[in-house]
């Protein structure tokens, strides 16, 4: 194995009501910053945000102020949070709220020299402590270059992540939903990496990672009761799990623990529910996708589907506001979908690339699985 170094987030405050005292916890971290600026929107600013704030200026601080996302993952707002940054000087970055908000602060410290601290008050994405930034297409994106698809900025771990529990806890369930969703999915892609790797199409494998994330799943899949009613030590092995993501792709030395063949299929997803101007949330075009795959596979996808109705997540075509047609139409694009990620990273071989779907066989797989009903 080659060498290689490994970053990952390493300083958590976790529990409850932390924020009233994150002042120590910076004093901890030697924070030296004289200023602070926030990433929020404004029901963030109201459930995470303020509170922080007042605590952040006890703690020392001399300015504290905030920027309010209004138009998602784009440059703009990148900008608007650079341009805050560069004109308070010396200070850290706090994202505070889901993925988006995560996401414009990781890059707008990352390409100003300024450290970041994730404050996630939902869990719908691993973002808080991930060492990419994701952002929409746009003629001329965040790093400056052109992006039809989705694309990422890597800026590395963040300083520090605070999750107030009460928070997440008084967040709408249907994000947590979907943030186990797409954790789970990890089961169809540990089986895709297997295969590029059995394959010679992938050189890196780390059963290290796989490992930890095939106990974690294998957990999240036999408690997702308990986790749904937010029983105390279920709910919070959730929340470090999905805060544990950055470190089992760091330490995998591979982003292909996150995604695989289930990943493409919840983009085909996607893509229909644009078409029919639904707003969908990635975690459940993934629930829908992994439970398919996982058939296709020959994975135990009915324990799958039970665990995703136990949680609250999708399991039906209808749910994520999609007729029978939609559904086979993205399973049979899924190759389609695989063949584009090859071309940017030929190490992301899935099953999708040795059986190709049908319309025949997308059906019945949909049908047997319960994911369409006629
Ligand atoms: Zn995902």
């Amino acid at each position: 194995m080659e060498s290689r170094s490994i970053a990952f987030c390493g300083r958590f405050l976790f529990g409850k009501d932390v924020l009233d005292g994150a002042r120590d916890f910076l004093a901890q971290l030697g924070v030296k910053e004289a200023n602070a600026v926030m990433i929020n929107d404004a029901n963030t600013w109201k459930v995470a945000g303020e509170s922080l704030s007042k605590s952040l200026l006890e703690s020392g601080l001399e300015r504290v102020e905030t920027t309010f996302v209004e138009k998602g993952a784009v440059r703009l707002e990148v900008d608007k949070a650079r341009e805050k940054i560069r004109s308070l000087k010396s200070c850290v970055v706090f994202g505070i709220g889901g993925g988006v908000n995560m996401d414009i602060a990781k890059a707008s410290a990352f390409l100003e020299n300024s450290r970041w601290i994730t404050v996630p008050t939902i869990f719908s994405t691993d973002a808080m402590t991930g060492i990419n930034a994701t952002f929409r297409p746009e003629e001329r994106g965040v790093d400056g270059k052109a992006h039809e698809g989705d694309y990422d900025l890597t800026v590395g771990p963040p300083l520090a992540c605070i999750v107030d529990t009460e928070v997440v806890r008084s967040a709408p369930w249907r994000y947590q939903a979907a943030g186990f969703a797409d954790y789970i999915a990890k089961l169809c892609a540990i089986e895709d990496w297997g295969l590029a790797y059995a394959r010679g199409k992938d050189e890196d494998y780390s059963e290290y990672a796989i490992t930890l994330a095939r106990s974690q799943v294998e957990y999240l899949i036999a408690n997702a009761s308990r986790i749904r009613k937010m029983e105390e030590p279920a709910f919070n092995a959730f929340l470090l799990m999905m805060m544990n993501d950055g470190f089992l792709s760091q330490v995998g030395g591979s982003s292909r623990i996150l995604f695989g063949s289930e990943h493409m299929v919840a983009q085909g997803l996607m893509e229909e529910q644009h078409r029919e101007h639904v707003k969908g949330l990635h975690g459940e075009q993934v629930a829908i996708g992994t439970i398919l795959m996982a058939y296709l596979q020959g994975l135990d996808w009915l324990c799958v589907k039970e665990a995703l109705e136990e949680v609250g997540a999708p399991t039906r075509a209808e749910q994520i506001g999609l007729n029978d047609q939609a559904i086979i139409r993205a399973l049979v694009r899924a190759r389609a979908i695989n063949e584009a990620w090859i071309r940017d990273r030929p190490d992301i071989y899935t099953i999708l690339m040795e059986e190709s779907l049908t319309e025949e066989s997308a059906k019945e797989i949909a049908l047997k699985t319960g994911v369409i009903q006629s």
